[in-house]
């Protein structure tokens, strides 16, 4: 891009800001690319200030959090550091459904709130509410996250997205035209492989051209399937960040290759946004300590780093529906190792599995769908489709895999092989290979799938 076509991308992308009254996001995020650097101590200590303010603003302004503290005998300022932090219950999908007036804040003006859905891939969906000032720092957050892969704010990125709910509602065309031509986003919908769509977004790619691209794994691996498939030439890209879905091995080296540029894993969730990003070393991803507090815990408690817990977040930013140890359906691990990019802040594992349904083994012990994955996606030297496992009855295990690449006698007896051994060798397992794997009406594929409800 021309040196003038730069400047004028960033006027352009700082006037639609400032039209919306959301001048704050390209300040927190210069601020933020300057305290990614600062010293542990100082992130730790200014991540704690954060937590005391909202823990007194959810105490003294929801009904929930008043009820929840008093119950329990908590006072907000017996929360001193991040081990009093455990003695806070935590917080599931299900409790903020059956309590979405009482965690609203009476302390916010209802006009500066906006509301997204919680990400949920199966049962309720829940409301979640967030002010405008919350909104601006996950948007110079995520920001930040881009500048780990060179783009800067103005810069064009494509957006390769399985998720119907983002596009299909409340997107007038006015968004769309902004999106696409002022904040350098543009999006395609790629749920689907559909050759005719996909030569209209080829066409498109080519016309705009873009330096970048977000996606969910699983939605640019069946675009590149179509380029590949085409014999068509990938636009030249510098930086591919994934989220929405656990990143695989097979799919990031695809990427790699086939784009020729690095992949960065990001994680981010509907409720709290941008929470953490791989750099260019790639050893781990960088927790947002300014905006958010991520344990990995079992139960209440948080686990040793380097064990995997289930994913709490505490977003520091929402005033408007306080989110204090969200329990965000993933798992991963805090990581104890610093980075050698210089930046200070946390790293998390690449998360290990979106929270699948558990499992239930023939003695009736359950278990997370978690280790399924683990074992079975991870553990081997050998390609692997994607996979989905689902159990019928207590003995009965379906598993659905794509046929991209084919699956060899070879890799079929490696899966029996590793169920029989993690759930039970009386299960039965009836493999089934498919072009496409379902998808939930979220967009996201459901790796494990548990229709067998014990008792039954
Ligand atoms: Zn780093």
């Amino acid at each position: 891009m021309s040196l003038r076509a730069t400047i004028s991308r960033k006027f352009l992308l700082q006037m639609a800001l400032s039209r919306e009254g959301r001048n704050s996001v390209l300040s927190h995020y210069h601020f933020f690319l300057k305290s990614q650097y600062w010293d542990k101590n100082r992130l730790r200590e200014y991540q704690l200030s954060k937590l005391k303010i909202i823990i007194e603003h959810a105490y003294n302004s929801t009904a929930y959090y008043r009820e929840l503290f008093d119950r329990n005998g908590i006072q907000p300022k017996a929360i001193q550091d991040f081990d009093d932090l455990q003695k806070i219950p935590i917080l599931t999908r299900d409790v903020i459904f059956a309590n979405q007036n009482n965690l609203i804040s009476q302390a916010i003006d209802k006009s500066r709130i906006q509301t997204v859905m919680t990400g949920g891939t199966t049962g309720q969906q829940a409301t979640i509410c967030r002010d405008i000032e919350s909104a601006n720092l996950k948007m110079g957050s995520a920001y930040r996250f881009e500048s780990f892969m060179g783009r800067k704010p103005s810069d064009k990125m494509a957006i390769f997205w399985p998720a119907h709910i983002d596009f299909m509602h409340k997107r007038s065309f006015k968004e769309m035209i902004k999106s696409r031509y002022i904040l350098g986003d543009v999006a395609f919908y790629t749920g689907n492989y559909d050759v005719e769509l996909f030569q209209k977004y080829f066409a498109e790619l080519k016309d705009i051209n873009p330096e970048f691209i977000k996606a969910f794994p699983s939605a640019l691996n069946i675009f590149t399937d179509f380029l590949v498939d085409k014999h068509l030439r990938p636009m030249a890209i510098k930086g591919i960040l994934t989220s929405g879905e656990v990143l695989n091995d097979i799919q990031r080296n695809r990427f790699e290759n086939f784009y020729q540029c690095p992949v960065y894993n990001l994680y981010s969730s509907r409720e709290a946004g941008n929470s953490a990003s791989e750099c260019a070393m790639h050893s781990g991803l960088h927790i947002a300590m300014e905006t958010t507090i991520v344990e990995f815990a079992e139960g209440m408690s948080r686990v040793p780093e380097g064990k995997i817990g289930y994913i709490l977040i505490t977003d520091l930013t929402n005033f408007a529906m306080p989110l204090i140890r969200y329990r965000i359906d993933d798992s991963g691990a805090g990581l104890a190792e610093s980075c050698t990019c210089g930046r200070n802040l946390d790293l998390m594992s690449p998360v290990v599995g979106r929270l699948t349904d558990d499992f239930y083994s023939p003695d009736g012990r359950r278990h997370s769908g978690n280790t399924l994955g683990y074992y079975i996606t991870t553990n081997q030297d050998f390609p692997i489709g994607q996979i989905q496992i689902i159990q019928e009855t207590l003995l009965d295990f379906k598993v659905r895999i794509t046929d991209k690449p084919t699956p060899n006698k070879r890799i079929l007896d490696f899966i029996k092989a590793q169920m029989h051994e993690i759930i039970g060798n009386e299960i039965n397992i009836d493999i089934e290979i498919v072009k496409e794997l379902p998808r939930e009406k979220s967009g996201k594929l459901r790796f494990v799938k548990c229709n067998y409800k014990p008792g039954n």
